[in-house]
C-alpha cells in the first residue's frame, strides 16, 4: 500500500487509490497522471480495467505491472504484455497485480493542481458520484457515446423495482436505495433491448457482473 516517486515515475502497490497516485504525481511535479484523481477504486482494479477518465487512460502511462499467478509464480507484464485496449486488460484472470510502475512527464504542480481541481468539479457537476452506483454501466461504442444513446432511447429516469438509470448522466444505474442485483440486472437489460431497438447499437456492459455464463 506504498507509493513512492523517483524522477517522473510513480511505484504504487495495487491497494493504493487511484486517487493517491494521482496527487502523489501531482505534488512531485510530474504530468500525466491526474485523470487518475477522477477514477473510483485502487490500482488492482485500474490495471484490470484499464481505468481512465478525461482523455487519458492507465495504459497511457504504465510502465510495467507485477503479479502473482495461479501457480504461485511471480510475473512481470510490460505494458505492452497487459494486451489493453478500452476497459480491459488480456492479462489471465487469475493473475493478481501487485504493484505497478507509471511514468510521466515533468510538469508544472500548479497547472497539474489546477487540472486536477477541474476533473473534481466536472465530475461533482454531470455525474452522481454520491449516489449509489456502479459507474458507468455500458462501454461507449465504437463512434457513438453510451448515454447519448440509451438518452435517445428514452431510458433517462427508467425506473425498475428500486434501480433507476440517473437522471444526471444515464450510463449510470442507481440503488434507489433497496435495488436488488435482479432490478440492476434487468434495468440494464432493458436499457439494452431499448437502445438496440432504436438505434441498432448492442450496448456492451463495462460493470463486470458476477455469475453471468
Ligand atoms: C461513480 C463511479 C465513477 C466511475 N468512473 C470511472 C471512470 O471514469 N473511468 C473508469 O475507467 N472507471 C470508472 N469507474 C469504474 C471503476 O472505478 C474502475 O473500473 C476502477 O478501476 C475499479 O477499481 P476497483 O479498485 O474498484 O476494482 P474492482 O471494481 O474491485 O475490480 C474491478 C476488476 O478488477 C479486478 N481486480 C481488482 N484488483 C485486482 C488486482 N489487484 N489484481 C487483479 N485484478 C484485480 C477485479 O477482479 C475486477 O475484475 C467508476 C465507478 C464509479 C462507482
Amino acid at each position: 500500500n506504498a507509493v513512492t516517486v523517483e524522477g517522473t515515475r510513480v511505484h504504487a502497490g495495487t491497494a493504493v487509490p487511484d486517487v493517491k497516485v494521482a496527487r502523489a504525481a501531482a505534488d512531485a511535479s510530474i504530468a500525466g497522471l491526474s485523470f487518475f484523481r477522477g477514477v473510483p477504486g485502487a490500482i488492482g482494479g485500474a490495471l484490470r480495467m484499464n481505468a481512465g477518465a478525461y482523455g487519458g487512460e492507465t495504459k497511457d502511462v504504465l510502465v510495467y505491472a507485477t503479479g502473482v499467478a495461479r501457480d504461485g509464480d511471480l510475473v512481470t507484464y510490460t505494458n505492452e504484455e497487459m494486451g489493453f485496449s478500452y476497459r480491459h486488460s488480456g492479462v489471465p484472470d487469475d493473475v493478481i497485480f501487485t504493484s505497478a510502475l507509471f511514468e510521466g512527464k515533468a510538469g508544472d504542480r500548479a497547472v497539474i493542481a489546477a487540472e486536477m481541481d477541474k476533473i473534481t468539479e466536472s465530475r461533482e457537476a454531470t455525474q452522481p458520484i454520491k449516489s449509489r452506483t456502479g459507474g458507468s454501466t455500458f462501454k461507449n461504442p465504437p463512434g457513438h457515446k453510451a448515454w447519448q444513446l440509451i438518452d435517445a432511447a428514452g431510458c433517462r429516469g427508467l425506473v425498475v423495482g428500486g434501480a433507476q438509470v440517473s437522471e444526471l448522466h444515464c450510463n449510470f444505474l442507481l440503488n434507489l436505495g433497496a435495488a436488488t442485483a435482479k432490478d440492476i440486472e434487468t434495468l440494464g437489460e432493458t436499457v439494452r433491448e431499448k437502445v438496440q431497438a432504436t438505434s441498432g447499437v448492442v450496448l456492451e456492459w463495462e460493470i463486470k457482473r458476477i455469475g453471468i455464463q
